[in-house]
């Protein structure tokens, strides 16, 4: 019998050593120490035993089972060690590896400018007010003093809705429509979107921005007019650029000038960008057509005013050397990243 535990114990030290998993440490356990375990079908046999015998084997057997409970406990100890850390490996996360980045967006050029066009009108006392970009006929044309049978209509390509309604090619409506709500004194710019059926190219899109600037009051005259459209090339493109007024013909304002400024590129000696000329138009102004008050309810004997009207595109085109229009719209962000 004593044999036979000693049997016991090196055979269940033996089973534990290559113990992987809580599964079989549990097999184990009832395997040798369960009530039907090997460990305890011997001692049910101790009752055979002379009395001398009896606690020399109990001892033993106690002995072993000790022995055995510790190494059981010892391996549990381990494997549930060993698990978390495993668990831990698994799981493991590198704080030492780079953040995903968040793509941040930036502003569109064109925003760029137009946000940088009504802060200097604004500073100079304009308000800025937005008016639809589907009109009537009345408002884009007839109210501008461009009737029906106008030549001035056949050189904007106008997408028409209906007979009446069309796309807006300017965004002069939003002057008649401000001076129609609101008694003078006025000033104001319109910022938006126009649009003409224009083939696109390098310099025509189908659809493009304006800003419109209108200014009524008394007495104001084309000296007024100059002094803030210089002041407004002064702060756009620098102190001290070169600025000149021809003389031009638009319907709505009497007399009209287009607006030029010295070449950026080559400051007035002539180049490819200026064609040779030295200077680069901006824009269209002249001093409110008296008629276009009289169809607004204005009394041209008491009040005057200038307006003025200028692409957007093509003024940040100028400001950032840019040649293409179609860059605009294509929403590349290669070319758009750098602004
Ligand atoms: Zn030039």
């Amino acid at each position: 019998m004593r044999e036979q535990l000693e049997q016991i114990g090196v055979q269940a030290t033996e089973a534990l050593k290559d113990v992987m998993d809580m599964e079989k440490l549990n097999d184990i356990r009832l395997e040798y120490l369960g009530k039907k375990g090997k460990l305890t079908g011997v001692l049910r046999g101790m009752g055979k035993l002379s009395s001398e015998e009896r606690p020399v084997i109990g001892q033993l057997a106690n002995e072993i089972r000790d022995q055995l409970e510790q190494l059981l406990t010892e391996k549990t100890e381990q494997l549930s060690a060993e698990k978390i850390n495993q668990q831990l490996a698994a799981e493991k996360i590198d704080i030492t590896l780079p953040g995903k980045k968040d793509l941040l967006g930036q502003e569109h050029p064109l925003n760029l400018v137009l946000r940088e066009m009504e802060h200097i009108f604004v500073g100079m006392g304009f308000e800025v007010i937005e008016g639809p970009e589907i009109e009537l006929d009345y408002y884009n044309f007839e109210a501008l003093n461009i009737p029906a049978d106008h030549p001035a209509r056949d050189t904007q390509d106008t997408f028409y809705v209906t007979d009446n309604i069309l796309l807006r090619t300017q965004t002069s409506p939003v002057q008649i429509r401000t001076m129609e709500k609101q008694k003078p004194p006025i000033r104001m710019i319109s910022p938006g979107r126009v649009f003409r059926s224009d083939q696109p190219d390098a310099t025509h899109s189908p659809m493009f921005h304006q800003v419109e600037g209108l200014l009524i009051d008394k007495t104001v005259s084309f000296s007024d007019l100059k002094g803030i459209l210089i002041a407004f090339v002064e702060q756009m493109f620098g102190k001290g650029r070169g600025v000149r007024f021809r003389p031009h013909h638009f319907p709505f304002t009497e007399p009209s000038a287009e607006v030029d400024i010295a070449c950026l590129k080559c400051g007035g000696e002539g180049c490819r960008i200026c064609s040779g000329t030295g200077w680069l138009e901006i824009l269209g102004a002249g001093m409110v057509h008296p008629r276009v008050l009289e169809m607004a309810n204005i009394d041209p004997k008491e009040y005057s005013g200038f307006a003025f009207g200028m692409g957007v595109e093509r003024i940040a085109m100028l400001k950032y050397g840019i040649d293409d229009i179609r860059l605009f719209f294509e929403n590349d962000v290669r070319f758009l990243s750098q602004f």
